[in-house]
């Protein structure tokens, strides 16, 4: 069938079903509401499979971060069968059904067949014509945006994968409109696939059988049903045995299916990053051609991948594949550019420790942020700005704000960043002279700024680096941990050892930085 030596994956027309005897996936491990899920579907008469990345990593013996079901129930018969429910997705229906905190995806069988050779491609719509559609969907591009960084269930694939049909949280951008409008199906049509120029799917609307839903799934690795009527393995592709020799391969033409949809190449290597898995060499072939094609998936749909590479436990190999595959330029240019200009540098090693951090702290289930995560990733190109103005504004908060201003605008050539999230990266370096050269008692209010503990995780970082004095970042560590009474002290004795303030606050930051220089490799 699909033996590794096999050019391309194609689908088997019938499943090999690996019995509950002959796999290790056990229904302790699969959590409860997904199985009362699968159970009243079962019972309701209907075919209910979990599937794709929860399967993958059962079989691996990791915790799967969410619960998809596939089913040949249509989404207003689950509808019927569960009362907390709720259909989302305008073109593509998917059902939620909520337990608490916890949603547990439904989706359809879809039939997608790869396009055939001959199709004729859509043309793109005229960007300047034409308004967003009503959008019946969670916002993805900024509620997904904490959802991913919980690992919650918004930004799970079926979902994600439908951003761009809503154009969700992209409102400004001239070109997600557009993409937005050409994705809205004429009334009554509900039934077609249509794809853009370059081979990008705008619509996907067929419902089908399982054999049929396999050739959507992007790897063969996410491409398994566990089947809850006998606790088997429907393995169409080959995926238990690329599972086993942890390998990422793309079901169909590789070219085609990057084309399809270009975020299957991030997720080739968020997977690469995830699981050590090898990208397959057929697999991998098309993405030095194909990388640029990322810019024309909405910005929107980016920020919420580029989240779920670097939140979600992985963050320092992410960055590592990213770089090696030349996907980073894609999403964030201005930090690819400065990486490559300073490979090895100081600022590369803040980043790569912040990332570390920042994965020990999902890892172990503590909330992580993408302020922060972007703080960090902006680093260099921030500095960088700064140090390009003359010496005597290096310290002012002003110039420190519009550099950071203009770093978040340079990033956002391909990504949107949300509004929320760039305010928290001027306020963090904002707060880094006010942090290293606090004034007397005023300075304790900082302890009480909501941004105070990000600002201070940078502080932190940068005294681990030399990039700030360890000594004023011991002395805000302290003055968290001593009572109240004690602050005021702590804080009279820095004024009384200091000495008179200098009449301009210095940025010992930027001076030393300055004077070491951030190319130190
Ligand atoms: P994880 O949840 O660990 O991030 P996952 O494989 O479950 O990984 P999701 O994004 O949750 O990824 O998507 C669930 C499943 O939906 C995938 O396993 C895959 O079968 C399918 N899928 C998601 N996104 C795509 C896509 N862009 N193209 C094709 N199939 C996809
Ligand atoms: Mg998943």
């Amino acid at each position: 069938m699909n033996s590794p030596e096999a050019r391309l994956v194609a689908p088997a027309a019938k499943p090999r079903v690996i019995p509950r005897a002959e796999h290790t996936i056990s229904r302790s491990h699969v959590s409860p509401n997904a199985l009362r899920v699968l159970y009243r579907l079962k019972d309701g008469g209907f075919q209910a499979f979990l599937v794709g990345g929860c399967v993958r990593d059962l079989l691996l013996g990791m915790e799967p971060k969410d619960f998809d079901v596939a089913t040949d129930a249509l989404p207003d018969q689950v509808k019927r069968l569960f009362r907390n429910c709720r259909l989302v997705g305008r073109r593509f229906r998917l059902a939620h059904v909520f337990f608490g905190q916890e949603i547990i995806e439904v989706a359809t069988f879809r039939a997608a067949t790869a396009p055939s050779q001959g199709e004729e491609p859509l043309a793109d719509a005229d960007p300047e014509d034409g308004e967003a559609p009503e959008l019946d969907e969670p916002e993805l591009g900024s509620e997904a945006a904490g959802a991913a960084a919980r690992g919650g269930p918004e930004a799970a694939g079926d979902t994600a994968e439908l951003a761009d049909e809503a154009g969700a949280g992209v409102g400004e951008a001239a070109r997600d409109r557009a993409f937005a409008r050409a994705d809205r199906p004429p009334p009554g049509d509900d039934s077609e696939r249509m794809f853009d120029h370059t081979g990008r799917i705008l619509r996907d609307n067929v419902y089908g059988t399982i054999d049929e839903d396999v050739w959507r799934r992007d790897f063969t690795a996410n491409s398994l049903y566990y089947n809850i009527a006998d606790f088997s393995i429907w393995d169409y592709v080959g995926g238990v045995e690329d599972i086993t020799a942890r390998r990422l391969r793309l079901i169909g033409d590789p070219e085609t299916r990057f084309r399809e949809d270009p975020v299957r190449m991030l997720r080739a290597a968020r997977f690469e990053a995830k699981l050590g898995f090898g990208i397959d060499p057929q697999t991998a072939e098309p993405i030095g051609r194909l990388r640029e094609l990322l810019g024309g998936v909405p910005p929107a749909r980016l920020f919420d991948e580029m989240l779920k590479l670097f939140l979600t436990g992985h963050g320092a190999r992410s960055l590592e594949v990213l770089r090696r595959r030349g996907l980073l330029g894609q999403l964030l240019p201005n930090v690819d550019a400065y990486l490559a200009a300073h490979s090895g540098g100081l600022v590369e090693r803040l980043l790569m420790k912040g990332l570390e951090n920042t994965d020990a702290r999902a890892v172990a289930g503590r909330p992580v942020t993408p302020t922060f995560l972007l703080a960090l990733l902006l680093y260099g190109p921030i500095a960088q700005i700064i140090e390009s103005m003359p010496p005597e504004r290096w310290h002012e908060i002003a110039a420190i704000a519009e550099a950071c201003e203009r770093a978040v605008r340079q990033a956002q050539a391909h990504l949107t960043i949300p509004r929320r999230f760039s305010l928290g990266v001027t306020e963090m370096f904002s707060l880094q002279p006010r942090l290293e050269h606090p004034s007397g008692r005023r300075a304790l209010r900082l302890l009480t700024h909501p941004r105070f503990r990000a600002a201070y995780d940078l502080l932190l970082l940068r005294s681990e680096l030399g990039l700030a004095s360890p000594e004023m970042a011991q002395w805000w560590t302290r003055v968290q941990e001593v009572p109240q009474e004690e602050q005021g002290s702590m804080a009279d004795a820095l004024v009384q050892k200091a000495g008179p303030r200098p009449e301009r606050p210095r940025t010992g930051r930027r001076r030393r930085r300055g004077r070491r220089g951030p190319r130190a490799s």
